[in-house]
């Protein structure tokens, strides 16, 4: 199975991913954890997003869907995956799509985690993360807004979009979503 964890920075993507990531026996593939990585670890792929990463902007997008398909090589990946901050915009959806057609794979659930704009803001600036400075969060929220969010239209239209609210607590919102998954499973 292969879910989508769909929304802007902060609503919580990673949190949720990963539980739901145990709870159904499927891999978790962050990006923005693997840049984090790559950086830490000063790799190639490291060394070149670094500065997007810091500025808040997208790293390019060949990047992005070379390690997404590298990934989803392994053999952890056997039972689908939850992908968590990826795709982010029209190029990676297509990118997307091309690795999945190749497995003879397809997108079968997409998670839209909705927060209201002021506990997202409150959420990252408490975070800490080198990233979560105010004009840094305030750069990611453009771009989630620009790039990100027009995605919903195209995952409505292909049938498989389902919107959660993401404000409570964390094992409520757990159940919301494995809720959700169930109710609109085929
Ligand atoms: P958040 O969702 O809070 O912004 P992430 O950990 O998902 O945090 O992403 C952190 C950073 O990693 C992004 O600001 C961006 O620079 C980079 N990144 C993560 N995923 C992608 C992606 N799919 N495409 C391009 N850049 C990405």
């Amino acid at each position: 199975m292969i879910i989508i964890l769909f929304g802007a920075p902060g609503v919580g993507k990673g949190t949720q991913a990963s539980l739901l990531a145990r709870k159904l026996g499927i891999a978790h593939l962050s990006t923005g954890d693997a840049f984090r990585t790559a950086i830490q670890n000063q790799t190639e792929v490291g060394k070149i997003a670094q500065s997007y990463v810091d500025e808040g902007s997208l790293v390019p997008d060949n990047i992005v869907a070379s390690i997404v398909e590298e990934a989803m090589q392994g053999p952890a990946y056997r039972n689908g995956c939850i992908l968590d901050g990826f795709p982010r915009n029209r190029g990676q959806v297509d990118a997307l799509n091309s690795i999945l057609v190749g497995r003879g794979l397809r997108v079968d659930k997409v998670i839209n985690l909705e927060v209201d704009n002021e506990t997202i803001i409150k959420r990252l600036l408490g975070r800490g993360r080198n990233d979560d400075s105010a004009d840094v969060i305030e750069h990611r929220l453009n771009i989630y807004r620009h790039e990100t969010e027009p995605l919903l239209e195209y995952y409505s239209q292909n049938g498989n979009l389902i919107t959660v609210d993401g404000v409570g607590d964390i094992a409520e919102i757990n159940r919301r979503i494995l809720e959700a998954i169930d109710d609109h499973s085929d």
